[in-house]
């Protein structure tokens, strides 16, 4: 078995939202600047709950991430309290990475001078397109000038390391709107780029919208071609996928994302919010008021907790190295469990790399960009039971 790691990575959860997008399943609620204080208070107690039971845990962080939600609803001064909660507690270096989540309509110069002076060193811009009738089928609170003014402000001041969330499998989107939204970004700099196809989740308005079901449905061809074409794009542009969502530049993948997936150990705060300590995993409550509850008899908020199995650890490493393109070691089954890599899954890795949806190079096997598409149904195949 290997050794525990440190604790390097924080994820802290940010509910508030002005506006709830209809194909959202985060844990989301409606923006009341009231709560703001109230929810960082129960936030802090809940880190220092953590603090404590992992005191001899804790490492020296190597990132911070701060996602919701959108943490941009705060103040900048609440932004400064919650960061030096964070470093009162949990020991940064001028080198831990600091990522904010922040929507195009709160990025003025203003708000991203102050976050920069607090030392935030990264941001992702949750923009999802440049065209007026995708951001209103998506029914988002921003608009295409506001997405500019944001990628102005994000140019012209100190933090350059910067993520750009865009959308693709939109109703009534077409290639070349798609297309002419990504090249017309590489004007700007960003270093890195996170594409989500539109999924119809579970319990969102959009899934009660027979009309937007079929149409997702329908778009579901058109949304390959706009995946596939973008992998090439940004490859030719210098901007690389690292995971089957993710682009960068070299040396600009987001650490809060590598360490989620290379199976590190890493704490999240928050309604919400997943953490991940080996080999256990727990979720908070969704709930703010539970959430509250809980904190106020000094309980863990916690909804779900699970010790994963030897069995589980494996699968779990599977499905993370199968969505990364540097892949995923058969070796490692044997090194860290003792498990055989089955012959069964064997035939699967050939039968895969034959229909062209798998790499193998021994003893590694990694998913091609087509493979990608169907990252979920591959690795459950070739999961154990
Ligand atoms: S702004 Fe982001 S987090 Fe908030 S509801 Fe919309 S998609 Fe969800």
């Amino acid at each position: 078995m290997i050794m525990a790691d440190s604790i390097q990575a924080l994820y802290i959860h940010i509910p508030f939202c002005r506006h709830l997008c209809p194909f959202c399943a985060f844990a989301v609620r409606k923006e009341r600047a009231a709560l703001h204080q109230q929810y960082l208070e129960l936030l802090f107690q809940e880190m220092q709950l953590r603090n404590q039971q992992f005191q001899d845990r804790l490492g020296t962080l190597q990132s911070i991430y701060i996602g919701g939600g959108t943490p941009s609803c705060l103040s900048q001064e609440e932004v400064k309290s919650l960061l030096d909660r964070v470093q009162s507690l949990f020991s940064c270096s001028p080198n831990t990475e600091i990522s904010f989540e922040v929507n195009p309509e709160d990025a003025s110069h203003h708000y991203i001078q102050g976050l920069a002076q607090l030392g935030i060193n990264r941001l992702s811009l949750g923009m999802q397109s440049l065209q007026e009738p995708v951001l209103r089928k998506l029914n988002r609170n921003h608009t295409v000038n506001h997405v500019y003014s944001a990628l102005d402000a994000l140019e012209q001041h100190a933090i350059q390391n910067y993520n750009l969330d865009l959308m693709f499998g939109v109703p009534d989107q077409t290639l070349k709107m798609f297309q002419a939204d990504v090249k017309q970004l590489f004007c700007y700099h960003p270093t890195h780029f996170s594409l989500y196809g539109l999924d119809i989740e579970p319990n969102t308005p959009f899934a009660h919208k027979p009309e937007i079901v079929n149409k997702v449905i329908q778009a579901k061809e058109l949304s390959q071609e706009m995946y596939l074409w973008a992998i090439d794009y940004l490859q030719s542009q210098g901007v690389v996928q690292y995971e089957v969502s993710n682009f960068s530049k070299s040396d600009c993948q987001s650490r809060s994302n590598l360490s989620v997936w290379s199976g590190k150990p890493y704490l999240g705060f928050g309604i919400g919010a997943h953490s991940y300590f080996p080999y256990q995993r727990w979720a908070n409550y969704r709930s703010f008021r539970k959430y509250q509850l809980a904190l106020d008899t000094q309980e863990w908020p916690v909804a779900f907790h699970e010790t994963l199995s030897p069995i589980q650890q494996a699968n779990e490493k599977l499905m993370l190295g199968l969505r990364q393109t540097s892949g995923f070691s058969t070796n490692c089954w044997q090194e860290e469990w003792g498990l055989e890599w089955p012959g069964k899954n064997q035939e699967l890795v050939d039968q895969f790399c034959w229909q062209g949806h798998m790499f193998w190079n021994p003893p590694v096997i990694s998913l091609s960009p087509q493979g990608m598409l169907l990252a979920d149904e591959i690795t459950e195949q070739l999961m154990l039971s």
